[in-house]
């Protein structure tokens, strides 16, 4: 059985004709309706399951009195409404189960029961609290209700989940997880296995990331889009990611269908593309979207943010005609290289990977793709080696490597020919001729996973961000308390001349050292340090990260500097 309750105002309804043959006739008073005020109304359909009365009728009545208590009412409107479920009882078990119904609740409350099986108009005002609109589905199984109230001892739980600290005893200094906590960064949950709390400061940073992101595809003109998380697994199969990856896929149910939580942005991307008809004008089409997406992994495996369950991916699909791919895959290259040198990451090595055992596809169309990425990379000078049998089933794809401060190589981006999509999925364009066309496509992704970028960069820099991107990127101390009057000036000074700085005091009673040393652990820019000989001269004492040096500066001239490092993004 399915029901809404609504806390209304009022609701008025009035019958109109029979929607069923075999129902009774209605008594003159039934025929006019009714009005009632400051009522739940509960909707209610009755389904084929619902065959055992007693319990079903027992779990609607406490189901409403529940709710009828919490919401203060002490009327009932039962309303039988047909649109609640596509599973519906027959009328007798129907009608027998409001009846009882009604019985049942009439010892508590007022109750008005509208007639089943007629077509009814109604109008009702539904309150603005939240409780005033609570969908229930009720069900008994062999006899007991399904959902049992469970005994639990939620101290006993919160200690069970409270158990997974980090263990740092086990990690090198660098270890991004050490990192991440001294500049409170983020944090993980026996909760959420392999998922990331993002802290203030750590979302900072992937934001930071993200807005850079976004510059840079608007610029090579992507469109952006965002897709649903959870989706039928209809989808799925479609895309053939059921077949090939079912094992990594969370699944969920929602009325009687399966649905998965998405690992992959793609499909998602593909109804976009379908939901309007495209023409060769439109193409190339660049889209981009940062999905989250989730993939099951053996929490043995998971490793900070380098292995995760959950993440951003940035990813993006160019819809093309064949003659434009290779112009595409330049204008790719030339996004990832701008990313990478944002972060002064060295490009190690490219790798072509080419057709697979398994895969779909003519050999004319490996031929011919494997051939037209090789091409882009020799033209653009680029060095590669070829990894023979590594391409997707769906086609051959490139993948580049990159060196960290470290010497460690990582791959991030990649980029993907991909002929199943657009042929799975039936994507047309209209062509100059007026003849339908199939285009093709290819997949990308710059930074990979946000999450795991992240976590390259805190070790490549040790996590000393560039100053765009650091959580903190000026601290003001005092010298004394004499002079935290003239510092906090300084501070509003400073944000006034720069719009969004993220600028920090600490005016704490303890040593000018102290507070140097805790500033340098969240790495810190720039630290200022306000004294008498500063408050006199209307300079800064400024100590840059990695610099024991202080330097003593001009205000004006310290804001030109910073304005330069954001703006630039230095
Ligand atoms: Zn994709």
């Amino acid at each position: 059985m399915k029901i809404l309750l609504l806390h209304t105002d009022y609701i008025k309804f009035k019958p109109l004709k029979k929607a069923l043959k075999t129902i009774e006739e209605l008594s003159e008073k039934e025929k006019e309706g009714n009005f009632v005020e400051q009522a739940l109304v509960v909707l209610t359909a009755v389904e084929k399951g619902d065959t055992d009365v007693k319990k079903i009728v027992e779990k609607l009545i406490e189901n409403v009195k529940d709710v009828a208590k919490q919401v203060n009412a002490e009327k009932i409107v039962l309303y039988p409404y047909a649109h609640l479920s596509s599973d519906l009882a027959s009328p007798q078990l129907a009608t027998e189960i409001l009846n009882e119904a009604e019985k049942g609740l009439k010892k508590s409350f007022n109750v008005v029961k509208a007639p089943f099986g007629y077509y009814k108009e109604f109008e009702l005002k539904v309150k603005g609290h939240p409780l005033s609109e609570l969908s229930r589905s009720i069900n008994v199984e062999d006899g007991k209700a399904e959902v049992k109230e469970e005994k639990y001892d939620y101290t006993k739980l919160l200690h069970e989940i409270s158990k997974n600290r980090l263990d740092n005893s086990k990690l090198k200094e660098n270890d991004h997880r050490i990192i991440g906590q001294q500049m409170d960064l983020f944090s993980f949950s026996e909760v959420a296995p392999g998922m990331v709390f993002w802290h203030n400061n750590g979302l900072i940073i992937k934001n930071g990331l993200i807005e850079l992101w976004r510059e840079l595809h608007r610029k090579a003109e992507y469109q952006e889009i965002s897709t649903p998380q959870v989706m039928d697994n209809r989808l799925w199969k479609i895309s053939g990611h059921w077949d090939k990856y079912k094992e990594n896929i969370f699944l969920t149910e929602y009325e009687k269908r399966q649905f998965a939580v998405k690992p992959m942005n793609c499909p998602g991307g593909m109804l976009v593309f379908k939901s309007t008809p495209k023409s060769y004008k439109e193409l190339p089409l660049r889209i981009g979207e940062l999905g989250v997406v989730h993939r099951l992994e053996l929490s043995g495996v998971l490793a900070g943010l380098f292995r995760v369950i959950q993440f951003t991916q940035d990813d993006a699909h160019i819809f093309c005609e064949e003659k434009q791919l290779e112009e595409e895959i330049f204008g790719i290259i030339d996004v990832i290289n701008t990313l990478y040198k944002k972060f002064n990451l060295e490009f190690d090595h490219i790798e072509l990977s080419t057709r697979p055992e398994k895969r779909i596809g003519e050999e004319k169309m490996w031929d011919k793709s494997e051939k037209l990425l090789e091409d882009a990379l020799k033209k653009r000078k680029m060095k590669y080696k070829i990894n023979k049998g590594d391409g997707a089933f769906y086609g051959p794809k490139i993948d580049f490597h990159v060196k960290d401060s470290l010497g460690r190589t990582w791959q991030l981006s990649t980029i993907q020919l991909d002929f199943s999509m657009p042929e799975r999925f039936e994507l047309e364009y209209t062509d100059k001729d007026n003849t339908r066309k199939r285009p093709v496509m290819l997949h990308t992704v710059s930074y990979g996973s946000i999450e795991r970028f992240v976590g390259i960069l805190l070790e490549h820099t040790n996590g000393r961000m560039p100053t765009w991107l650091a959580p903190i990127q000026v601290r003001i101390l005092n010298f004394t308390d004499r002079n935290t009057e003239y510092a906090k000036k300084i501070i509003k000074e400073l944000g006034n001349e720069i719009p969004n700085l993220r600028i920090e005091s600490d005016f704490r009673q303890t040593t000018v050292p102290a507070k140097v040393k805790d500033a340098e652990i969240l790495r810190v820019p720039y630290i200022i340090v306000i004294g008498d000989k500063e408050e006199k001269d209307k300079k800064l004492a400024v100590r840059v990260r990695g610099n024991s040096k202080i330097e003593t500066i001009g205000i004006k001239e310290f804001v030109e500097k910073i304005k330069k490092e954001i703006s630039e993004r230095k």
